[in-house]
Parts: C-alpha cells; structure tokens; sequence
C-alpha cells in the first residue's frame, strides 16, 4: 500500500482520488478546509506551512505520491494564492518525503483554461514566486474588468513551473515524475451552477468543447492521475496532459 497525499480532498476530483486510492488499500492524507486528516487553508502562507509539517508528521517522512487538486475558480485574488502557492508550496514543502519513498510521485490538476487568454504579467509574478505581486496584479485584473483571466493565468503558471522542476535535481534527478492532468469540464461543486445555467453553459460549451463523451464524471480525471502517481509511471515527466473529450485539440493551435 502507497501513502498519497491529496489536497482538495474533501470534494469532486480530489474526492474521488481520495475514493479510488482507499478502494485499492492505499492510505490517504487529505488536506482540505474542512472534512480531511489534515485541516489547513492553502491560501495562507501559514496554512501552507502547517499543511506540509501535517502531512510529513502523518506519513512518517515517507510519501509515496501527492495529487493537488484544491483549487478556487472564482473569488479573484485567493484563486492565486489556493490554484498556484498552495500547490507550488506543498509539492516543494513535501519533497524530501517523495525522496524518502523508492517511488515517489507527483501529479498536479491544471485546466484546458491554461491554453485560453491570460495574463502574462500574472504568470510571471506567480511562476517568479512572488505572491504579494502576483496578489496585487489578480486585484488589477479584477478592476480592470478581466477577473476570469486569474484562474487561466494561475493554471499556466502552473504548467511553467511543473516543466523547471519536473527536470530539476531535486525531482527527475531524485527518481520523482513531475506532471500534470489538465481536464475540460468535469462535473463537480465547482462547475454545478454552471452547467445548470443555459447561459453560461452555451458560453462554456464554445469555450470548451468535448465531442468525446461530454462532460466528465470526477473519475475520469482521476483514473489518470492515479496513473501518474503510481510505480508504472517511471518515464514521463513535465507533462501536461490533457484529459479534456479532445477540447484541447479543437481550440489551441498545434506546437509541432
Ligand atoms: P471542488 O470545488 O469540488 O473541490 C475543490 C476543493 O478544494 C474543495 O474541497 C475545497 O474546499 C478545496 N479548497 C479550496 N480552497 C482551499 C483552501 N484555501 N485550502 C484548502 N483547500 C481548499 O472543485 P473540483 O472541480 O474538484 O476542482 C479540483 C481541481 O480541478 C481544481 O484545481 C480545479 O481548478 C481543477 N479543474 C476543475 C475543472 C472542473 O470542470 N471542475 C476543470 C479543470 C480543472
């Protein structure tokens, strides 16, 4: 049995990692406001800090794999602090115990919305690490009237960063796979207002179109993550994937 700690674990994707890792006998230390092993808010410098020290304690120094998936997609400014150092902060906070284990492993939740509009500005303050800038940039955006380019900015960052430390010493160079899932929309607390507006889901469904399957159900999301934190995954690394109905396809433009 593997011992995986999973932020956001209290509901939709994080819930479900944390349902399909205990049905297969592992132990899970979830990290979440409320309703988890360990109780902290990601978007305090403190919360962060006590989240880390928390988990260590609970795995003994040994974790065999951590799933981010807290995440805020609206509320302007926190989303920085919770989607981008509350995930940056514990995969560094947490990595001498992925060192410890013979298999350590790290899988982040991204979006199909980091290859959609976003503030460069943003992502460079979030990716320089510097969440006071990158707090008072987000409060801009909010008055300048692109509030919703926060989250993409904090999710683009994110898959910056991933690809600088996935190949660092301290990850690829210690045996730790870095990557990340990066899903359309998935049916969970976060898009369940949502999808029930015809409004908003017009203006989803051209934003994000899924001709594969539609929406997906939590556990699409996370059967891949699973993949990516278990010991089959010895070769991938710093990768965005998209497990998105093939969105991703339709609405960016090809690197290669
Ligand atoms: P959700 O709202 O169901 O779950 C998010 C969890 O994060 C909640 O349990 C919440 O309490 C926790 N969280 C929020 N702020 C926190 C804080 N300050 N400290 C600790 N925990 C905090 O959302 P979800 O749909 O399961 O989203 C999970 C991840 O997937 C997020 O990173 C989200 O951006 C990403 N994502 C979701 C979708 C989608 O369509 N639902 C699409 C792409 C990416």
């Amino acid at each position: 049995a593997r011992v995986v700690a999973v932020t956001g674990s209290a509901s939709g994707i994080g819930a479900a990692v944390a349902a399909m890792l205990r049905a297969r006998g592992d132990r899970v230390i979830g990290v979440d406001l409320k309703d988890a092993e360990v109780c902290a808010d990601l978007s305090t410098a403190a919360g962060r800090a006590a989240a880390v020290a928390a988990v260590d304690d609970q795995a003994g120094g040994v974790l065999d794999g951590i799933v981010t998936c807290a995440g805020l997609s609206r509320a302007g400014a926190p989303q920085v602090s919770v989607n981008y150092f509350g995930t940056t902060e514990l995969v560094l906070g947490l990595q001498p115990a992925l060192a410890a284990s013979s298999a350590g492993r790290v899988a982040l939740v991204s979006s199909i919305s980091s290859t959609q509009p976003h503030d460069a500005e943003l992502v460079d303050l979030c990716v320089a690490g510097d969440e006071e800038a990158a707090l008072a940039r987000a409060e801009e955006l909010v008055a300048g009237g692109r509030p919703h380019e926060i989250y993409s900015s904090t999710k683009a960052a994110l898959n910056r960063w991933m690809r600088t430390v996935a190949v660092s010493s301290d990850f690829a160079g210690a045996g730790i796979p870095v990557n990340a899932i990066a899903p359309g929309v998935v049916l969970t607390p976060m898009t369940a207002e949502l999808v029930s507006d015809p409004q908003w889901k017009a203006i989803m469904d051209r934003a994000v179109p899924m001709p594969l399957g539609g929406y997906a159900p939590p556990e699409a999301i996370a059967s891949a993550l699973l993949w990516l934190i278990s010991p089959d995954n010895t070769h991938m690394a710093g990768q965005t994937v998209f497990v998105d109905g093939g969105a991703q396809v339709l609405t960016a433009p090809p690197s290669v």
